[in-house]
């Protein structure tokens, strides 16, 4: 997969936005060692399209960033900008903001169709007064019996701000559970679906990849969350607590860009980690990790956390 790339100035001359660039891109080992094996490195360069005649003396403006951490992999890459005097961005993965969560909500709402097959409210706020969505997705004009012998089904994504990844396989997912297919129909007449499509909105707003605005890992936080400092995922607690005394909770999903990000409180999981980056190698991790990872998320999650009655 290519590195994205967002010119300012591509955009006001061609009015296209964010583009997959480059070529040469590596994925290997790295000397860092860790206690558990190696960190990897990434890198990859990335080369202006050929430009129109007139632009060629721009063609000039190169640089080159290389970064290594001590917790995460190391990418290191090249960048030949198409503009001088440009202003550019870069992510590994389409960006995925509250803005575009909003409009797409409120594209859902306006829809006749599926306006019906589903229900918005806040879940809480977030320490900066961000709000929490909460979907409640199922048949809502079933009879009462009928609605109470549904099984409940948790999903989120963003809890790690930066996999913006999650926010794309979570629109695919909301789209299909609001959709107009039998299938879905089914679904709905049978379940509960509570969907938290982004549970961390202060880190997408300030731009962490991985933190709250406390500068902790809202998904170690499952076992004893604070309702002052991790808010959301206290809320995200109670509200499956509550659904978990009216029905079973069959499955909680986080929906991630990562391969060890999978929280599993019930016997059921589903996978729905994607790559973020260079999805032949990282596949082939994902086949062999699934048995260990799903293990050790079993393992962090105490019996009591979001456990169904
Ligand atoms: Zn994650």
């Amino acid at each position: 997969m290519l590195p994205l790339v967002y010119s300012t100035k591509e955009v006001a001359r061609t009015g296209l936005g964010w583009r997959r660039m480059g070529h040469n891109v590596c994925y290997y080992q790295n000397h860092i060692k860790r206690r558990t094996g190696y960190y990897y490195t990434a890198s990859f360069q990335v080369t202006a399209r050929q430009p129109a005649t007139s632009h060629h003396h721009h063609l000039h403006s190169t640089s080159t960033s290389t970064s290594t951490t001590t917790t995460t992999s190391s990418p290191s890459f090249q960048i030949r900008f198409l503009h001088a005097d440009d202003v550019c961005y870069l992510a590994y993965c389409h960006p995925y903001t509250m803005s575009d969560l909003g409009a797409y909500l409120k594209g859902l709402e306006d829809d006749p169709k599926t306006r019906k097959r589903f229900r918005r409210r806040p879940l809480c706020e977030t320490l900066a007064g961000n709000t929490v969505e909460l979907l409640t997705i199922t048949s809502f004009t079933a009879e009462p019996d009928a609605l109470a012998s549904r099984k409940g089904v948790v999903v989120s994504a963003r809890v790690h701000p930066g996999e913006t990844n999650a926010s794309y396989m979570m629109k695919g997912i909301i789209d299909y559970l609001t959709g107009p297919s039998l299938d879905a129909k089914i679904l709905r007449d049978n379940f509960v679906f509570k969907i938290i499509p982004v549970l961390n909105p202060d880190g997408v707003v300030v731009g962490n990849y991985r933190c709250s605005l406390a500068g902790l890992d809202l998904n170690r936080m499952w076992k004893d969350p604070s309702k002052r400092l991790t808010p959301t995922v206290w809320h995200a607690k109670q509200m499956m607590k509550r659904l978990s005394e009216d029905r079973e909770l069959v499955l909680f999903c986080g929906a991630m860009g990562r391969v060890s990000d999978v929280v599993a409180p019930h016997m059921h999981t589903l996978r729905l980690s994607s790559p973020p980056l260079l999805p032949l190698q990282t596949s082939t991790a994902t086949r062999a990790s699934t048995t260990s990872s799903a293990t050790a998320a079993s393992r962090r999650v105490s019996p009591t956390a979001a456990s169904p009655r």
